[in-house]
């Protein structure tokens, strides 16, 4: 797959940034006074121009539609967690008819997450999370609605390799692809995952002391399939560990990327830049115009 680079990159102008992934309706309060006007200026003060705000329950899109009415550069997917708890599992052509509602470019977030199955009974005041079966059907419904939908899938998952990977070589369209986000798994995985038409995206998580296997990975995978998020509130970057995360240190998740494969941190921006509008087709018409113009260059849109 050819590199964007050079067509991304307007003269004496750092690349723009975008974050795949974060939960803007979910932000701290404490965060620039709970001010989220203030939080996204912050990140558009670093460069950071697109944001993918993504949805954990169906009953989340109202508040993430009036966020993408307010602001031009959020976008929206649609999609239900597997941890969160549900009286009821809406069906395939119930999850299409709120994408489609919403406009969402993504449907998920989606998935399989084993680790809260086996440890939650640790934690005595944690309620129980949704069972394997459970998970593996609501899973199984979005990847069914995506794919009829021509959207991609925003994939979470965690401890669960065999099941995630069966289930979307059964129901994904690898013309269409999605990503791992926040991926935290081994360099074989993510390997088999791009064999599917999938990208990997790293997140703070990247940046941590212990994550060395992870930095393997930021700098052996081809620069062609990474994205970059923040999953804020979730998982603040070195040197913010410990703070509500925000979009505005998806960057430190860049420098990380950068140091790794010894480029430069325009070249990061510019490449996950173009990742992600080649994955997310539909948020490329709202792309800031050099962008677009390099896009349509490239045959992309
Ligand atoms: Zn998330």
């Amino acid at each position: 797959m050819t590199h964007l680079t050079p067509s991304l990159t307007p003269d004496n102008r750092c690349p723009m940034f975008v974050d795949s992934h974060c939960h803007l309706d979910r932000l701290d309060p404490a965060t620039h006074g709970g001010d989220l006007a203030a939080v996204l200026d912050a990140a558009r003060a670093r460069n950071v121009r697109q944001f993918l705000a993504i949805a954990v329950t169906l009953e989340d899109l109202p508040a993430l539609v009036e966020l993408a009415r307010t602001h031009d550069d959020v976008v929206i997917s649609a999609g239900i967690h597997p941890l969160h708890r549900l009286a009821e599992e809406p069906s395939v052509a119930a999850i299409k008819d709120a994408a489609e509602r919403v406009a969402a470019v993504a449907i998920g977030e989606c998935g399989l997450d084993y680790h809260h199955l086996d440890n939650h009974h640790l934690d005595k005041a944690a309620e129980t999370p949704p069972s394997r079966e459970v998970q593996r059907e609501r899973f199984r419904r979005q990847l069914i609605a995506a794919r009829e939908l021509g959207l991609p899938v925003v994939i979470h998952t965690r401890e669960a390799r065999e099941d995630t990977l069966a289930l979307i070589r059964e129901h994904s369209d690898p013309a269409v692809g999605g990503v791992l986000h926040c991926f935290t798994g081994d360099l074989d995985m993510a390997r088999e995952a791009v064999r599917h038409g999938l990208y990997i995206s790293l997140s703070g998580i990247v940046t941590f002391r212990n994550a060395q296997s992870l930095r393997e990975l930021a700098r052996r995978l081809p620069l062609d399939r990474l994205l970059i998020e923040t999953d804020s509130p979730y998982l603040a970057p070195v040197p913010h560990r410990g703070k509500p995360n925000e979009p505005a240190w998806v960057v430190e998740v860049a420098e990380c990327i950068a140091a790794e494969r010894g480029i430069s941190l325009e070249e990061v921006a510019a490449q996950t830049t173009a990742n992600f509008y080649r994955l997310f087709r539909a948020a490329a018409p709202d792309a800031p115009a050099e962008v677009r113009e390099a896009l349509r260059s490239a045959g992309l849109v």
